[in-house]
């Protein structure tokens, strides 16, 4: 296909596979169990078996796994996620891979970790359970980096607050957890969490990654509250209100044993600078408790879906959606999802079409009339919802569906969990809408406006029908703004429609650049030239991330490229991403 010569043509990327310099050496036997696939940087097999030794003293051996063969990589199914490559790979897999897997039991162990990472100058990626899929899930950015799997053996419940509305929780916890242990204590008619789409994720690593849910409360870094981290040196750090000792606290307990402030998970902001932000999509330390708030339940319920007949309907249904959203009669955050996301959960391509080409407008709108659906925002609370019901039946031919009305439509019967704050797993089936389905996320922020909204409909349909993929998104409504996201499903086992995949990523950054549109987050593979960018005032915002980077972690030893942040000690072009999908 045309566009993918225009990829291996235009790119200034290297092509090839994994930099012969990051290999094991030549000569190390195959069968050594302490040989990694991939070394860290800069780091001799002996210094990294050392590190290894090291690491056992601290964590035992059975926590501490080498990644020696390509039996590690064999995991592709997100209810059994990998530890050490990115499980929807869009470079050859074994690319974004950890040279070892390391799982704490307990703080002081963390920093036992980080303490020898900056002896031996090895550089840690830390992650919470690695179901950030769509982003890289639990790979590093740099190959070679040692997995931290902080949600292995530190996934408890801390507290949940009843009369403060919080949880305090540890990085394994994850949504489902968190549900299912309101529940099994009778506190679920009191309080409610807030779940992505996919409750497998945990807490933590969700927040911190600023990723978005669908109730009130569907902001979840907005609505985390005290965070406790161990710094790139070692030292333990309580964020806002946890910097005044308690009471209460035993003073001669080691400090992440002492009993925060009582108010700590009630008050963001503390005293001074506030610095949370920082240790969100962030190098600068590794997350070992985190308070979130919980909604109390609010009694009544309704949940709904309108359906709009007609692409050139999202014009207006976006100016019927902001001022009902800004004015909050819209209290939560409301979805407009196109016909094939809701497609695709229901089954797969091979069910709708033959063709290989991507779906056209009649092609959708026949699928729309056997599902029944176009677009739909979900749900707020009963006593608003006429003032709704009103203002978006203005659009000729939308209709109103409770989920009553639709007992087969598992969109509807799923949502109606979601907004709710009831997790589930239901939304993974769309990434088999192609065979070894696996996805990449483009996700630029819009204005809540029909113009900008239709302006990014059309890029980026555009956009993925040129690489010959169907256009499959979602507009999710936060306060102010609109996340999209596009979600470019690919073959993962087709190094073609890998590269397909990822032209189609990078085409897309550039395009929304240039109009002013930036993203929110992102994969491994594109951190670099998304943080490129967000250039204002030659790089300012950088050059700022760079001075903080060098002060806390002087080593370089977290999370080495997160974000596009890189420590001295590295060059960013010596760690190019392949590009050509083999
Ligand atoms: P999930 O919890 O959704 O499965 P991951 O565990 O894959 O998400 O984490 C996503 C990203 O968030 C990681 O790649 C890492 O950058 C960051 N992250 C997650 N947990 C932590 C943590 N405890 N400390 C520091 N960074 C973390």
């Amino acid at each position: 296909m045309k566009q993918v010569d225009i990829l291996a043509g235009e790119d200034g990327e290297t092509a090839g596979t994994v930099s012969a310099a990051f290999r094991a050496p030549e000569g190390t036997p195959a069968s050594d169990p302490g040989r990694p696939l991939t070394l860290p940087p800069r780091t001799s097999l002996e210094q990294f078996k050392d590190f290894m030794l090291r690491v056992n003293d601290v964590v035992g051996s059975e926590n501490a796994t080498v990644i020696s063969s390509d039996a590690e990589l064999q995991h592709e199914d997100y209810l059994d996620p990998s530890k050490a490559y990115d499980m929807y790979h869009v470079t050859p897999k074994e690319f974004f891979v950890s040279s070892a897997v390391v799982a704490p039991r307990n703080v002081p162990e963390v920093q036992g970790i980080v303490r020898l990472a900056n002896e031996f100058e090895i550089p840690l990626w830390p992650f919470s359970v690695g179901r950030n899929v769509g982003y890289g899930g639990s790979a590093p950015r740099v190959p070679g980096s040692v997995g931290i799997d902080m949600g292995r053996n530190m996934g408890k419940i801390l507290e949940i607050n009843v009369d403060g509305a919080y949880a305090i929780v540890e990085p394994g916890v994850t949504f489902i957890d968190l549900h299912n242990h309101l529940v099994e204590n009778n506190l679920r008619e009191k309080l409610w969490i807030d779940v992505p789409d996919l409750g497998g994720g945990s807490v933590i690593g969700n927040t911190i990654e600023r990723g978005v849910g669908y109730t009130p409360y569907g902001d979840h870094w907005m609505m985390h509250c005290g965070m406790e981290v161990v710094l790139p040196d070692g030292t333990l750090w309580r964020s806002g209100m946890g910097g005044i000792p308690n009471p209460d606290a035993d003073p001669n307990a080691p400090p992440h044993e002492q009993k925060p402030n009582d108010t700590w998970g009630l008050f963001n902001y503390g005293f001074g600078p506030y610095n949370d932000g920082i240790f969100s999509q962030a190098s600068l330390g590794i997350v070992v408790k985190m308070g979130i708030w919980l909604m109390v339940n609010p009694g009544g319920y309704s949940s709904y879906l309108i359906t709009i007949p007609k692409d050139k309907d999202l014009h207006q249904a976006l100016e019927i959606i902001r001022p009902l959203r800004v004015g909050m009669v819209l209290q939560n955050v409301p979805t407009m999802r196109h016909i094939l996301l809701d497609a695709a959960v229901h089954a797969d391509r091979t069910h709708y079409t033959k063709s290989d080409k991507p779906l056209n407008d009649e092609e959708m709108d026949a699928i729309a009339a056997k599902l029944g659906l176009v677009y739909g925002p979900p749900p707020v609370r009963e006593v608003l919802l006429s003032v709704i019901k009103q203002s978006f039946l203005q659009i000729p031919g939308a209709k109103y569906f409770e989920p009553k009305d639709m007992p087969d439509n598992i969109v509807l019967q799923t949502r109606h969990n979601t907004l709710q704050g009831i997790p589930s797993t239901t939304e993974l089936r769309w990434v088999n809408w192609l065979p070894n389905g696996a996805h990449l996320f483009f996700s630029p922020i819009a204005k809540v406006s029909g113009d900008d909204g239709v302006a990014q409909y059309e890029v980026t349909r555009r956009r993925c029908e040129e690489a010959g993929f169907d256009f499959i998104g979602t507009f999710v409504v936060g306060m102010r703004e609109m996340h999209h996201i596009v979600c470019i499903v690919f073959n993962r086992k087709d190094p073609e429609s890998r590269r397909r995949a990822h032209w189609l990523i990078k085409t897309l950054i550039d395009d929304a650049a240039k109009r002013g549109w930036g993203e929110y987050r992102t994969h491994l593979s594109v951190m670099d030239q998304i943080a490129d960018t967000y250039s204002f005032n030659d790089h300012a915002q950088m050059k700022l991330n760079d001075k903080i980077k060098a002060a806390l972690d002087p080593k370089g030893i977290m999370a080495v490229g997160k974000n596009g942040v890189w420590p001295k000690q590295y060059k960013r072009e010596d760690f190019p991403v392949p590009m050509n999908g083999v």
